[in-house]
């Protein structure tokens, strides 16, 4: 039995403890919530060795990696809590009264900004223990946006769950913020307990497609439906244009190589399907470049979705083994690339353009480029595509065809660089059509995330004293405002 972070409380109590606490941060000022925030960074770095040697035992991810993706966590919180502070997030708009407004009638003093949306809850991932779990971006967002979280823990790390909300908890009371701005819940039921709770105002989640599905539907049955910001699978498709594939076949098989076995392939960004020219020198490099080799996956659970998905595309009549080891098919795989045609892929695209939670990629040869927009227009929704091209004409030609298409499919298009690795910048989008999201128009990393988490109001005709601080004349917090357009 795993203790609770605040052991013995109900679904119910929890989520009624964070309600109570989402109350008070939202009316805390923008300063004081960004303090509180980087208090909570500088208490996670602190704990840092501690949280680290618990995530190894529970995720076989290594230190390294770890390490890193404690240092982004912290980074994330930190230019979370300057942004608050910079106030654009806010979008705060002001149209004074205007008696010859062209509409036709006079235009009303109206005030509009995004205010907290209230308690949020977020369903953890499995596959990144520190930047998308208990205090990861859907956390940071919603806690930058003046919400109090509900974590729903992932069953891969309960340990690290409650230890990550334990250092968070104490770092946060102890810099003045409420009791119960951060609570943890563990177990499946509980989660959906909590996401049909009343008090619950958004969700957000990133995990697999019959999940995030299954969760999205019930956030949409409650009486009082409520936004769901899932992140869900992706297959991520490279295209390799013919003279760039002739011209740099072992940096674009190294690359490709490397960005489908960093973290054992366990990244939703892996682009698990690369477009290759048939005959192309960039077969014969993956064939000859250096592989990691065999590892753990994060859990069983998705050891055994690993294994069962890998076979049932490689048993694809249209598809062969290009490369496997002994251990491929097994809980500790190494890369495996299979082979199939782009004919292949247009006649049967759910069979083939599906999504291997490991190390494999499947490589798709075409025999002319002209295969490849079709295939490109009639992908479902992608977090990434990714365009590998030199810039000659030909490569070009190719690439003004297929930029459109995938700008249509994906929340990101790349330009001679892989998709893994989501840096958190203020112009990152990390999301995408369905089923790479349940929300289209948002994403889920990137100080564009925190717009999620927040609700707009106007106010029409009010005394300024009764306005919040950001909506009132002669600006007292300094916030970017918009006046009169
Ligand atoms: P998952 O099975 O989708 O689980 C994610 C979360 O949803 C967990 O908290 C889980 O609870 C909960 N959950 C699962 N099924 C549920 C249901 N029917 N009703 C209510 N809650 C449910 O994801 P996972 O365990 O991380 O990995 C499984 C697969 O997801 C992977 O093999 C991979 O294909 C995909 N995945 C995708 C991404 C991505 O970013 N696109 C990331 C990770 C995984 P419990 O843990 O308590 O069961």
């Amino acid at each position: 039995m795993t203790e609770n972070a605040t052991p013995t409380l109900t679904t119910d109590q929890l989520v009624s403890r964070v309600a109570a606490a989402s109350a008070v941060w939202a009316a805390t000022p923008y300063a004081e919530r960004a303090r509180v925030i980087r208090a909570i960074a500088d208490a996670l770095d602190a704990a840092g060795a501690e949280l680290i040697a618990i995530a190894q035992e529970e995720t076989a991810l290594a230190e390294g990696r770890l390490q890193g993706e404690l240092k982004r966590t912290t980074f994330q919180l930190r230019i979370f809590a300057d942004e608050i502070e910079r106030g654009a997030c806010f979008d705060v708009r002001i149209d004074r009264p205007d008696a010859e407004w062209p509409m036709g009638a006079p235009r009303p003093d109206l005030r509009r900004m995004l205010i907290p949306i209230g308690p949020v809850l977020n369903f953890a991932a499995s596959n990144f223990p520190f930047a998308f779990s208990v205090a990861g971006g859907d956390t940071a967002a919603a806690l930058a946006a003046g919400n109090a979280v509900l974590v729903k823990a992932h069953s891969g790390h309960p340990r690290l769950s409650d230890a990550t909300a334990r250092v968070v908890q104490e770092a946060a009371v102890a810099a003045g913020a409420p009791e119960g701005l951060l609570e943890v819940v563990h177990g499946t039921e509980n989660g959906v307990e909590a996401l049909k709770h009343p008090l619950i105002k958004a969700a957000s989640f990133t995990g697999s497609i019959p999940a995030g599905r299954a969760l999205f539907d019930i956030a949409n049955a409650r009486p009082e439906p409520i936004p769901f910001y899932g992140e869900l699978g992706s297959v991520n498709p490279a295209f390799v244009a013919p003279a760039a594939a002739a011209a740099r076949p072992v940096e674009i098989a190294e690359g490709y190589l490397a960005s489908i076995t960093g973290s054992q392939g366990q990244l939703c960004t892996k682009p698990g399907v690369l477009f290759v020219p048939e005959g192309s020198p960039v077969i014969d490099a993956l064939l000859d470049a250096a592989v990691p080799g065999p590892a753990p996956l994060l859990n069983d659970r998705i050891a055994s979705g690993f294994v069962a998905t890998l076979e049932s595309v490689a048993e694809h009549g249209a598809v062969s083994v290009l490369r496997e080891g002994a251990a491929s098919r097994t809980a500790e795989p190494e890369a495996t690339l299979l082979q199939t045609t782009a004919d292949a892929v247009l006649a049967d695209p759910e069979g083939l353009i599906t999504e291997v939670f490991g190390p494999v990629g499947l490589v798709v040869t075409y025999a002319d480029p002209a295969e490849l927009a079709p295939i490109a227009r009639s992908l479902e929704g992608q977090l990434t595509a990714t365009i590998v091209a030199d810039e000659v004409e030909g490569d070009l030609e190719l690439a003004r065809t297929l930029v459109p298409a995938l700008a249509d499919r994906a929340g990101r298009v790349l330009w001679n660089q892989w998709p893994t690795g989501v840096s958190v910048t203020y112009a990152q989008q990390h999301g995408g059509p369905y089923p790479a999201t349940t929300a289209s128009g948002t994403t889920a990393v990137g100080t564009a995330s925190i717009t999620r988490f927040l609700r707009p109001v106007a106010f029409q005709n009010f005394p300024d004293a009764l306005l919040p601080e950001a909506l009132r004349d002669g600006n007292p917090l300094g916030l970017p405002q918009s006046i009169d357009g």
